[in-house]
């Protein structure tokens, strides 16, 4: 019996895995043709400022819509869109579409904020990106300092290249962001040797800050040493009041996160972005 429950396992943990390569194998074949068929859209999520509860940037998420598939989560696809070497091109969509919006929003008047873009490894890892983002900010005439580059920790594992792809990035004039803080083997003190602005406190540390004491260390030691640092600290993934005052009792007043603002469509960023301070420009009229 014993060893034909055991068959049985192992059967079950094929076809688990049959089905998993199948899926890969399907996004991938599905992912091929999806910028051409016009199946990705951008949402974007508003970063607030947590004192006066002002959006003061977006973060751009990107979404597909499979007409086969449905929806596909970033989180699934983009590693898939990395093995395969799709990312490239769908970076370069994202980052020009988000480029595009950011200059339309500030050219009709509204409020000027930076749009953050995430980078993936592979983006990181090509030379030929820093070429490629300059000719984005040239094409759709965004002032640089309305971009914001997301790169991970162990993006800047690799030091040497790290600093001179960061370099680069800074001679453009857009601002540097290190994505999930703390779930990398990074410390502090590296960062500090790279010419970044902005540190985004990973959500896992931000769930659960008020009921689990750990988590609040943490994200209380974070925020202040990165102030000694003088980076910008954004938290992820506000959920909740009680997290929501905890950050700000420890002086972080950047934050991101459903309690304030779910990712959402560019035209609802707009009608945001016209609720808030009104420009010179509409001032005058
Ligand atoms: P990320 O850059 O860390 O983005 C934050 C993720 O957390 C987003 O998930 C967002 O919807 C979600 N989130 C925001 N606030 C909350 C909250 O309060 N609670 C919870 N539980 N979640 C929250 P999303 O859109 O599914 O994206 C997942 C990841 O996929 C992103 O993590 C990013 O690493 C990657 N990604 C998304 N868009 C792009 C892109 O255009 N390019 C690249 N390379 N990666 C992308
Ligand atoms: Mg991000
Ligand atoms: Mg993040
Ligand atoms: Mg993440």
């Amino acid at each position: 019996i014993a060893k034909s429950e055991g068959g049985n396992q192992i059967q079950f943990y094929e076809a688990r895995f049959q089905e998993e390569i199948h899926r890969k194998m399907e996004i991938e074949r599905r992912l091929r043709k999806a910028i051409d068929r016009e199946e990705f859209y951008l949402n974007y999520q508003p970063v607030f400022n947590g004192i006066d509860r002002t959006i003061k940037g977006v973060e751009c998420l990107i979404r597909w819509q499979s007409p086969e598939l449905g929806r596909v989560s970033p989180a699934e696809f983009i590693p898939i869109a990395e093995e395969t070497g799709m990312i490239h091109a769908i970076g370069e969509w994202v980052m020009l579409e988000a480029c595009r919006a950011n200059k339309r929003w500030q050219d009709d008047g509204l409020m000027k904020i930076p749009v953050a873009v995430n980078l993936s490894t592979q983006q990181f890892n090509d030379g030929k990106i820093i070429e490629r983002i300059e000719n984005i900010l040239k094409e759709t005439g965004l002032d640089p300092k309305y971009l914001v580059v997301e790169i991970t920790e162990s993006m800047t594992m690799n030091k040497h290249h790290a600093l001179m792809m960061l370099k680069n990035l800074k001679r453009l004039g857009v601002s540097i962001a290190i994505d999930d803080f703390g779930t990398g083997y990074s410390s502090l003190s590296y960062l500090s040797e790279l010419p970044i602005d902005k540190l985004k406190v990973d959500q896992s540390f931000v769930k659960k800050m008020d009921t689990h004491g750990v988590n609040a260390s943490i994200v209380h030691t974070i925020i202040t040493m990165a102030e000694n640092l003088k980076l910008e600290v954004i938290a992820e993934g506000v959920e909740t009041e009680a997290e929501f005052g905890l950050l700000l009792r420890y002086g972080c007043n950047t934050m991101q996160g459903y309690l304030l603002g779910r990712p959402m469509e560019a035209a609802q960023i707009a009608e945001q972005l016209k609720l808030s301070k009104p420009t010179k420009k509409m001032r005058i009229q």
